[in-house]
């Protein structure tokens, strides 16, 4: 469960190797961990140029993108009919371009969630959930 980033093997002359963090072949710079959102992959990208790898170890990103399922399947799409439920038009549905969603906070007991907002798209074809 508590699996660590893994060590990239250490190769001569590019001094020491440090534990998740990896450098560009093409230019060393730091590479920094990005979201592939549609693939739901880490990447390591390079911000001088357009170096990109898939990350070896995806147990952090999976962990999150689990977590984040569970929640979503938790929400009904019921909600969208919830005049109580405050709405909102600065969220675009990711999926449908629908302008307007429902939102409201997670009911969770996990402190790290608390602040976190859902948003269900109010498109009744659509009811596309996310967070943000
Ligand atoms: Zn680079
Ligand atoms: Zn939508």
């Amino acid at each position: 469960m508590a699996q660590r980033m893994s060590i990239d093997q250490p190769q001569s002359g590019q001094g020491p190797a440090f534990v998740g963090i990896k450098f560009c072949p093409e230019c060393n710079n730091m590479l920094y961990p990005r979201e592939d959102k549609e693939n739901r992959q880490l990447l390591y990208a390079c911000r001088n140029c357009d170096y990109k790898q898939i990350a070896d170890n995806n147990c952090i990103y999976v962990n999150k993108i689990t977590h984040e399922i569970d929640e979503l399947t938790h929400i009904v799409s019921d909600v969208i009919s919830d005049p109580t439920l405050p709405r909102t038009e600065d969220h675009p549905c990711p999926k449908c371009q629908s302008k307007e969603a429902v939102f409201f906070q997670a009911q969770t007991r996990r402190a790290e969630d608390e602040m976190r907002l859902y948003y269900v798209c109010t498109n009744q074809h659509c009811t596309h959930r996310w967070t943000e």
